[in-house]
């Protein structure tokens, strides 16, 4: 048995063997594989050869056609590379003798030979590294390829063991298959995270050395809750699994007994309780938590799980199917936020070398004009299907707002013109997401309706941390006051201008911050559907007096150490004050 420590990002336990996804990208794990799978590896390793040997014959042929025999050539040097009896019994050496799996084995040894032709004085040789380094990418194309293959035919659950896992690989899981996933790298707001959340799917990243420690097949237990990965448990640390698992289906019973309560304070002020959603089906868990609308809805989901870009009629009916769902409660449409870790296969094209500082999210859209308008005109054409307002994500001055909202009127004067019905009071909001936004909100409250606060990137922009990288993932926190201060900043003007203030960022789904964020003065709190029911025991435990008083002290702490254990310590007091002292012990 072995136990990883990662980060914890989506609730729950889940046991099952483990299946080990490579990634094509520079990092291959040193994964080691059982004696008995040695045989299956090294036929996957043969077939994925003989693919590409055979990629390479048609290459050659096809550019010796259209560019010339010469150039054609080229594919013969990488057969002949290839095809070496010594580099391939290298490769067979470390797969039945070192027990590697075929992806290390074929990408040590290329890379073996590469250094070595880089070390070569001539310059014609040292040339042939790129070479090699291609051979390598092939082989690895047809060995991941054919491993994800696997991943969509799988006959029996299993737990995903991968180096990384990208949100539109997360959202294409199948749930009846993969009952957990466990990942090397990653953050607690990823996409990839958010996405394992709202599939209810438990899961840990950041643990570093996970597809290293583990072989395929190796029995794996994810404790989504704690950000453990135990490999191989013993019969005793099942058992104690298994009696925390029901204790915890107890726990959820009762929250759900509070779905039809309203989110009000023990001094009648209600706060706004939102679902998140990426998908529109989602939208049934949110309302069985007790969510009174969606408060975000990531539309860019819609792009990533697809080849094409969608179109007008796709986005209309992935809006229309949700408000039917919803049944006349309130949508908060974001438009597309591609870009930074989520990437289509046209945005992905363009490498950057910062994403997060690129052209992502409404950067995007101003940029790419059509697309915006088609997504436009499909959230107009659905908005009098129900109660629609449409939200602008990462705007950074207020001359983007402008812009953004005069494409809209055009789009409204097309449809006008086309006689086609739409909102003409929809509700447009502004996401404040960015340090500048945040910064001067006012400039931006008197032209907007509405703000939401996106305290995922709010948090990465303002600490500069990456929400992505593990590494750092302990500097990545909501209560640093720097961005505390901000909000209260946005907050304020939001009152100041008389304009409904959300939060709509991973923060919100947070119990410890529920008090804080009550007592700052927001209105609406839009999270993952699992964490609606613990935010709204919060609000009606405490009082908006009590609320604002803690608020007001926490603005004057200088740390976010500070800030997190005065928000522990009063949150469990209110808890118990409100349960009685065996919820006190319950919240431990
Ligand atoms: C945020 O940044 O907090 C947010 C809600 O948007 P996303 O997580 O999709 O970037
Ligand atoms: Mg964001």
């Amino acid at each position: 048995m072995k136990i990883l420590k990662g980060i914890a990002v989506s609730p729950g336990v889940a046991v099952s063997p483990a299946i080990v996804l490579d990634s094509e990208e520079l990092v291959i794990s040193r994964r080691i594989i059982a004696p008995a799978e040695v045989e299956a590896e090294v036929a996957r390793l043969h077939a994925a050869v003989e693919k590409s040997v055979q990629e390479l014959t048609d290459l050659r042929e096809k550019v010796s056609q259209t560019v010339g025999e010469q150039l054609g050539a080229i594919f013969d040097v990488h057969q002949s590379i290839l095809n070496s009896a010594p580099l391939r019994e290298e490769i067979l050496n470390l797969i039945s003798h070192e027990h590697y799996g075929p992806e290390y084995a074929v990408s040590t040894v290329l890379r073996g030979y590469g250094k070595k032709f880089l070390a070569m004085k001539d310059e014609y040789l040292a040339d042939r590294v790129q070479d090699v380094h291609d051979i390598e990418r092939r082989v690895l194309r047809h060995l991941i390829g054919e491993r994800r293959q696997q991943l969509v035919n799988l006959q029996s659950p299993h737990i995903l063991v991968a180096h990384d896992l990208t949100p539109s690989q997360t959202a294409s899981l199948d749930r009846s298959k993969i009952l957990g996933f466990a990942t090397d790298v990653g953050g607690r707001t990823s996409h990839t995270a958010i996405v394992a959340r709202a599939m209810n799917i438990p899961a840990i990243v950041g643990l570093e050395t996970m597809t290293a420690e583990i072989s395929g097949g190796d029995q794996v237990l994810i404790d989504g809750d704690r950000g453990l990965a135990i490999i191989n448990p013993d019969a005793e640390t099942l058992e104690k699994y298994r009696l925390y698992v029901q204790e915890a289906k107890r726990t959820e019973v009762d929250l759900t007994s509070l779905r039809d309560l309203p989110a009000i304070t023990r001094d009648g002020h209600e706060i706004t309780l939102y679902g998140n959603i990426e998908f529109p089906n989602e939208v049934t868990a949110c309302l069985e938590h007790g969510a009174a609308g969606i408060g975000l809805y990531r539309t860019e989901f819609l792009y990533l799980d697809r080849d094409e870009e969608p179109t007008e009629e796709d986005h209309y009916e992935a809006y229309a199917s949700a408000l039917e769902l919803l049944q006349g409660r309130p949508m908060t449409i974001r438009t597309c936020d591609l870009g930074a870790d989520k990437f289509t296969h046209v945005t992905g094209e363009a490498l950057e070398r910062n994403p997060f500082l690129g052209l992502r999210s409404i950067r995007y859209s101003l940029r790419h004009v059509d697309v915006f308008k088609t997504q436009l005109r499909a959230i107009l054409r659905a908005s009098v299907l129900g109660s629609v307002q449409i939200l602008f994500p990462l705007v950074t001055n207020v001359r983007e707002l402008r812009h953004a909202k005069m494409i809209l009127n055009d789009v409204r004067e097309d449809l006008a013109e086309e006689g086609v019905a739409f909102d003409k009071n929809i509700k447009v909001g502004v996401m404040i997401e960015v340090p500048s936004a945040a910064f001067m909100p006012r400039q931006f409250a008197r032209e907007c309706d509405f703000f939401s606060i996106g305290t995922n990137d709010l948090v990465q922009y303002t600490l500069a941390v990456d929400r992505l990288n593990e590494r750092v993932a302990d500097m990545f926190t909501p209560a640093h006051p720097a961005v505390i201060g901000l909000m209260a900043n946005v907050v304020n003007a939001a009152k100041a201008e008389h304009i409904e203030v959300a939060v709509c960022g991973e923060m919100g789904g947070d119990p410890l911050y529920t008090l804080l964020l009550v007592g700052l003065g927001v209105d609406v709190i839009s999270t993952a559907p699992t964490a609606i029911p613990e935010v709204k025991r919060m609000i009606r435990s405490t009082s908006m007096r009590q609320a604002r008083r803690v608020a007001k002290k926490i603005l004057t702490l200088e740390s976010d150490r500070e800030i997190l254990a005065y928000l522990t310590e009063v949150s469990r007091t209110i808890l118990s004050e409100a349960f009685g002292p065996e919820e006190e012990e319950e919240e431990r």
